[in-house]
């Protein structure tokens, strides 16, 4: 299939901050015809990391060139580590002796930890510059590279500091993910599955069919699930821009994952994407638990990951875990904690997730503690 026949464009409808993700192979080499209507002056800085920036600079350069675009790049430390004040001030300052000015356009080449640093700078530099992002990783494009998000993980914990704003433009360029691990492909479906099992469940049959083939390389496929799990972040951060409600959706699996990451110290140990697989089979036993959804629910959503080769449980992380009271210590650090109760995003069944406060934490201990005892059994 041609390149322009696998094309999509996802609408993000926000008003005067409203912007197009386009979703398809080929893109980078197109990126400067893409760019140029956006630019006052033919010149752009690109913030990026070493690893993006060995595979994929060049074509980027080239495809920028193409329309008559200059650029200036940066690249910086690859992983999660960057993601703080050091190599974020790095980057304002760069940006600033590049002289970049207020009209310029600033360009986001990489996961989501690029993602939401170079957004970040975009919202301070000059009191704010626009941005593109152009997301190299499967999770950066169905997720981090859509709806102004942006950010720097402090001391204290994650994404603590941060700025909601917008891109102007999202070029998904689904070639790119020919490049990633099998690791951090799969950690990135890991929010795909997210998506059909928050809103979707004939996204999540989909996929169930489609998965392997998906993860296996197969380019329309690929397209198709990117462009689906956009269009369901675009319709949920339209309701629900700076997560007043409804966006909190986007969440379902994290109360479990970000206790998981910390508790492994957010190493390699345990992706983020993993962790949000691990919490959504998590999410899924405790609403069964509840009373919510019937035993075939949980069952399903674990066989499906098991299929993708993915983490599923808490058997599957490497290294030791603190017990259940430590995790659900943790849990109580998270951001959706409201007056000191903690909020889950449960399900009535595959495709139907929705907010709750009222999850009493005896049912949460043991869920875990039987996570634990299983995972204790296995090694
Ligand atoms: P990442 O940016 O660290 O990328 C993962 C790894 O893949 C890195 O080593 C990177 O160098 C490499 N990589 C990226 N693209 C590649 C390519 N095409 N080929 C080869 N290697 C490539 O992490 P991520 O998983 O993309 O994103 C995780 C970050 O996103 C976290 O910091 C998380 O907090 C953030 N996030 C933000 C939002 C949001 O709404 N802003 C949403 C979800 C996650």
């Amino acid at each position: 299939m041609s390149q322009a026949v696998l094309e999509r464009r996802v609408h993000v409808p926000l008003g005067e901050r409203a912007y197009d993700v386009v979703i398809g192979p080929g893109l980078l080499a197109q990126a400067g015809e893409r760019i140029l209507p956006l630019l006052k002056r033919p010149r752009v800085a690109v913030l990026s990391d070493e690893t993006v920036a060995a595979l994929h600079l060049d074509t980027l350069r080239a495809g920028l060139a193409a329309a008559g675009i200059e650029m200036e790049a940066l690249a910086l430390p690859p992983g999660e580590a960057t993601k703080g004040w050091p190599q974020f001030t790095r980057a304002v300052e760069w940006l600033l002796e590049t002289r970049v000015e207020r009209n310029d356009v600033v360009i986001a080449f990489g996961g989501g930890v690029i993602g939401d640093l170079a957004g970040f700078a975009a919202a301070v530099l000059r009191r704010g510059v626009r941005f593109v992002q152009i997301p190299t990783s499967l999770l950066a494009q169905v997720d981090s590279s859509v709806g102004g998000k942006t950010g720097i993980n402090a001391p204290q914990g994650k994404n603590l500091i941060g700025a909601f704003h917008q891109p102007s433009l999202v070029l998904a360029d689904t070639e790119v993910l020919g490049t990633l691990t099998q690791r951090d492909f799969l950690a990135g479906y890991g929010e795909v599955a997210k998506y059909g099992l928050l809103g979707d469940a004939e996204f999540f049959s989909w996929l169930e069919t489609h998965g392997p083939s998906l993860a296996g390389g197969d380019m329309a496929a690929r397209v198709e699930a990117v462009t689906r799990s956009v269009q369901m972040k675009a319709d949920i951060v339209a309701r629900d821009e700076t997560e007043q409600g409804d966006r909190a959706l986007l969440n379902l699996g994290h109360t479990f994952c970000h206790a998981l990451e910390a508790a492994t110290g957010y190493s390699d140990r345990l992706l983020h994407g993993e962790g949000v697989a691990i919490g959504c089979a998590l999410a899924f036993e405790l609403s069964y638990r509840l009373g919510l959804v019937s035993q075939e629910e949980p069952s399903r959503v674990r066989e499906h990951l098991a299929a993708m080769g993915m983490k599923k449980d808490l058997a599957d992380i490497p290294g030791d875990l603190p017990d259940a009271d430590a995790l659900l210590d943790l849990m109580g650090q998270d951001k959706k904690v409201v007056d000191g109760q903690l909020r889950f995003i449960l399900a009535r069944c595959i495709g139907d997730a929705f907010v709750t406060a009222d999850v009493p934490p005896e049912a949460v201990r043991d869920l875990l503690n039987e996570a634990l005892s299983a995972r204790n059994q296995n090694s």
